[in-house]
């Protein structure tokens, strides 16, 4: 493997040639989505750009083994064990079971993911599959002096650990702010940073969920799954385990101080965060009323894959802000884009040194630190070359083993669907933004007369809230 990954690794805040524990093998765990509600777009950069890092992984050689759970319990609305049990707030508030609200929203869950070209990982675990080896690992812990009963719960004790804040750099005062409620509520613990294994009392009175355990009927904490279901199908040492950064602290900071507590060595060595989308309000989140959804998107015209271009356009290390204006031009870009690649002739001889040339470059691109925006310039770039279209057919098809955007396969979809070629499509759109630009300066008649000439050519326009729509007439 000439090209190595260097990726930056949150353990150690340094970009750092990825060295896999096994070679030419690679151990990846995600954490899944916690089934409540449907995950927002915000939600999903996190899986689009993990998506990117499988396959990316998976391009330049490596045999990938991605494990994901899906949190169907114990997750409560504060990160820091407090409020209510998230799968229940949904449960009351749709007046279903909550297993009726795992099974919906995983389906949904995995429809975005279809609808985004987000690989399925090998290995998908719901939380509540694996009750039996949570209760293991926390007898283990409290063998080992690791956990404590207190008030009926049991919890991590973080003060038996040399060091507790290993993934990030903020002060022990900053971070407890994340869980300053808990200090006022939970008088069981020992230590402020204590977070709870497995709850007996439940601070809901109607918890739906509970399984018998060696402390009475009660159900596990949030942080418990993730290190039991990568131990179950990873072993004790893995590669990359990633997430989007608010799973930091307190989340992964707890895998972590529970994973080496039990497994009494290290457990990880490369931790990946993707880091959040954001609208004009701050970070994207499900609490906050209305949010955004890969099917809002799909019902105001927008093909999923645009989201996804438009993801990969930005560095998954910066913030990154959403607006529809950005999609609208990450839109254009991608029509543009398959149009070209589209329009490319499969015949001729493949120009095998330019191509390889090309892949070098992409390889290079996605290899340091995942520069996506850099594969799309190589890719670009490609398009650009002089070399002939089977040549460059062949690379649009290579670099979408990774890219996922279905290069290739997009414009032809899209022609059979709309009923008119590529020609009358351009026509279509200019005139559509020329009628616009029209009403914008109300001349209204000259844009009734292009909707009229539009009508000629078999074409009807709807104006609808979400902007112009055409369809056949
Ligand atoms: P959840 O379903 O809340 O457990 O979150 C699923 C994943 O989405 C986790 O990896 C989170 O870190 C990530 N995430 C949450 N909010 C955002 C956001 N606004 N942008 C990017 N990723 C996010
Ligand atoms: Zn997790």
């Amino acid at each position: 493997m000439e090209n190595k990954l260097r990726i930056y690794n949150t353990l150690t805040r340094k970009v750092e040639q990825f060295i896999p524990n096994e070679e030419g093998k690679v151990g990846m765990y995600t954490c899944g989505p916690t089934v409540y509600h449907f995950a927002h777009i915000g939600n999903l950069r996190s899986y689009i750009m993990e998506d990117l890092l499988e396959k990316t992984l998976r391009y330049i050689g490596y045999d990938v083994k991605r494990v994901m759970n899906i949190t169907d319990v114990g997750h409560l609305s504060s990160d820091a064990d407090t409020g209510e049990d998230k799968m229940l707030k949904g449960a009351k508030r749709e007046h279903k079971t909550v297993m009726e609200i795992a099974k919906f929203y995983t389906d949904a869950f995995f429809a975005d993911c279809a609808d985004l070209n987000i690989k399925t990982p090998d290995v998908v675990e719901p939380a509540t599959n694996c009750i039996s080896e949570f209760i293991r690992m926390i007898e283990g812990l409290l063998e080992k002096g690791y956990a404590y009963e207190s008030g009926g719960n049991i919890y991590f004790d973080t003060s038996k650990l040399k060091e507790y804040y290993v993934l990030s750099n903020h002060s022990e005062e900053e971070l407890l702010v994340g869980v300053r409620d808990d200090v006022d509520e939970d008088g069981n613990k020992r230590n402020k940073t204590d977070f709870v294994l497995w709850f007996t009392k439940s601070k809901f009175e109607d918890q739906e969920l509970k399984w018998e355990s060696p402390w009475g009927l009660g159900y596990p904490g949030w942080h418990i799954e993730c290190s039991c279901i990568s131990m179950k199908h990873l072993g004790e040492y893995m590669d990359i385990h990633c997430g989007g950064v608010d799973n930091i602290f307190p989340h992964h900071t707890n895998e972590i101080a529970q994973s080496e507590a039990y497994l009494g060595h290290k457990w990880c060595n490369y931790w990946v965060h993707v880091h959040h989308l954001n609208d004009k309000a701050g970070k994207m989140s499900k609490s906050k009323g209305e949010f955004l959804t890969v099917s809002l998107l799909k019902s105001k015209g927008y093909d999923p894959k645009v989201y996804r271009l438009f993801c990969l356009q930005s560095h998954y290390r910066k913030p990154l802000e959403f607006s529809f204006d950005a999609l609208d031009n990450a839109r254009a870009a991608y029509e543009k884009l398959v149009k070209r690649i589209g329009g490319l002739g499969k015949e001729g001889e493949a120009d095998r040194e330019k191509a390889e040339l090309y892949r070098q470059k992409f390889q290079a691109a996605l290899c340091d630190d995942l520069n996506s925006s850099m594969a799309l310039t190589v890719l670009y770039d490609m398009l650009k070359e002089e070399m002939s279209d089977a040549t460059k057919y062949a690379l649009a098809e290579d670099f979408d083993k990774v890219l996922s955007l279905d290069l290739t396969t997009a414009y032809a979809e899209k022609e059979a669907d709309s009923g008119v070629d590529a020609e009358m499509e351009s026509y279509i759109l200019e005139k559509i933004e020329e009628r616009k630009a029209a009403k914008k300066e109300k001349n209204f008649a000259r844009a009734d007369e292009i909707r009229a000439e539009l009508l000629e050519k078999g074409i009807i326009l709807e104006d609808t809230r979400e902007g112009v729509k055409w369809k056949k007439a």
